[in-house]
């Protein structure tokens, strides 16, 4: 099925880069109806207007992803390497440009953009090329036979992604499942979708064919419900909440499509009195970083009961000092929340907890000088047990703090939601930490540092922070349909 191809360019200007707002399949920039309004949260301006894809431009992408997959899948991984380091090489080229874009459509700060998350976006594409060419072939054989294990190309992958770090989040997957030899449909979060569309641009100058990398947009329920229930789908790789999870997980067991989630969390920072409480404070306050809206951030503060106050002391000090404005100013720490309704579910939280007993220490609303969306880092303490605000994701710059008194009530205390993305823990001595890491329920454990990652590592979460693990050789795991290929040594009438 062909979606009717609009004669005349939509385009925005965003940061004074023009970006198309119609999707790409096939190699075209389509459309077919419907827009939607995207926003800034740095100022509320509107910023474009996106196309809007249904059922029609699902089975669009689908059948081209379809139709360029023999292609794709029959390349040698060195030229898929070669493509992908093309990529690598245009996202270069137009670093600055993408992470000012990013910065109007998602809020997060200019210089995270310029320094880490963009320049990561480049080593997402490299390290998967490089991995694809080193990757081995388990292969063995018996008395009788040989064994070969090889890792064929799945098929068509649907990519479905948030809107906190939208570009570093989806080519953890376009990497490697292009990597792989599959095609792709990726569908941005429709509250910061730009990007996507810019990385289409680019894989097309770095000679990506038509249709292996297919971007479009629109409302989860929309275009991405008829994405994950397609029978042309071969594999459903989702980063983003539990609720949407459940609902693909029951879109994907019809055609029994492997999903990969990568989903909320809800993780402890366990402060012993040993730690170096400098490094402590420090830790905590970075999990204020792009407005509290990181999967993984540390935002359940446990504290050792004997250096509660002074740790509440220097963490409140310290937090007050960070400087709240717009993300592109270099000297702002923290920016703007991505969206009115986030911001409103945000406050609802904190609003509940107070009405409840907490207290705001530090915080506890909107910074009203800048406007609704600028979301005051908040502290809440005396929550009482079990309070939703210490078991729910609240996505926001919101941290709460509870005291221990012993390990095994702060071991119990961290592993006590539904959640297991992350865990950080601050200590001075080296055996409690291989004793509470070995006990915490985590995707990732950090001691006495937080948010490092080499790619090489498995990422993800246990419990209902997700399923499976992407990095390394496990997104090939996941990317691939691995087969082992049995050889007699007899029978063949022909030598060669
Ligand atoms: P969300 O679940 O609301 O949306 C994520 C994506 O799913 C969007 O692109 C949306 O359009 C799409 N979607 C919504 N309904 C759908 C449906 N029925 N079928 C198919 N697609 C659908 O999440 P969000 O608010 O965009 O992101 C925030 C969440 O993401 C938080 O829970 C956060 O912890 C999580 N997250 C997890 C990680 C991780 O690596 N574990 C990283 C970043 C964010």
């Amino acid at each position: 099925m062909s979606v009717p191809i609009r004669a005349a360019a939509h385009t925005a200007t965003v940061a004074s880069v023009p970006v198309d707002t119609r999707h790409w399949i096939g190699g075209a920039r389509v459309a077919s109806g419907g827009w939607f309004a995207d926003h800034s949260p740095v100022d509320g301006s509107l910023l474009a207007e996106v196309a809007r894809g249904g059922a029609l431009e699902a089975e669009a992408a689908v059948a081209a992803a379809g139709a360029a997959f023999p292609g794709w899948a029959a390349t040698s991984r060195d030229e898929r390497a070669a493509v992908l380091h093309r990529v690598a090489d245009g996202v270069e080229r137009r670093l600055a440009e993408l992470a000012n874009v990013e910065t109007w459509d998602n809020g997060a700060l200019l210089r995270s953009h310029l320094r880490g998350v963009m320049p990561r976006v480049v080593h997402n594409f490299r390290f998967f090329a490089d991995r694809l060419t080193e990757l081995a072939h388990a292969d063995f054989d018996t008395r009788e036979h040989t064994n070969h294990v090889s890792w064929d190309p799945a098929g068509p992958c649907v990519l479905i992604t948030p809107w906190n770090a939208p570009l570093m989040l989806a080519t953890w997957k376009v990497a490697p499942a292009l990597a792989a030899g599959n095609t792709v449909i990726l569908k941005p979060a429709e509250w910061s979708p730009l990007t996507a569309s810019l990385l289409a641009d680019i894989a097309a100058e770095a000679g990506l064919p038509p249709g292996v990398l297919n971007v479009v947009q629109g409302y989860g329920e929309e275009i991405g419900a008829a994405l994950v229930a397609h029978p042309g789908v071969r594999r459903i790789s989702f980063t983003g909440s539990v609720p949407t999870a459940r609902r693909i997980a029951a879109a994907a067991s019809t055609n029994l499509v492997p999903t990969s989630f990568e989903l909320g969390g809800k993780s402890p920072l366990l402060v012993f009195a040993d730690a170096d409480l400098d490094l402590a404070v420090d830790l905590a306050v970075e999990q204020y970083d792009n407005a509290g809206q990181v999967c993984l951030a540390g935002t359940r503060l446990l504290v050792e009961s004997s250096v509660a106050a002074e740790f509440t002391d220097r963490f409140v000090a310290r937090a007050s000092t960070l400087r709240q404005g717009d993300p592109r100013d270099a000297a702002t720490d923290v920016g703007p929340s991505i969206h009115p309704d986030h911001v409103a579910r945000v406050d609802g939280f904190v609003r509940r907890a107070i009405a409840d007993g907490a207290e705001a220490v530090l915080g506890g609303g909107p910074n009203t000088d800048l406007g609704g969306l600028y979301y005051r880092p908040t502290l809440l303490t005396g929550l009482r047990p079990g309070a939703e605000a210490l078991t729910e994701e609240i996505f926001g710059p919101v941290l709460t703090l509870q005291t221990f008194d012993s390990e095994d009530e702060a071991v119990d205390l961290a592993n006590s939601t539904r959640f297991g993305l992350a865990a950080v823990v601050a200590t001075g001595d080296r055996r409690r930490a291989d004793r509470v890491t070995g006990r915490l329920v985590a995707g990732t454990v950090w001691v006495n540092c937080f948010f490092v990652r080499d790619l090489r590592a498995p990422f993800g979460g246990s419990r209902q922070s997700g399923i499976g693990r992407e990095g390394g050789d496990w997104s090939f795991d996941f990317y691939c349909d691995l087969k082992n290929t049995v050889t007699a040594p007899k029978g063949w009438r022909t030598h060669g």
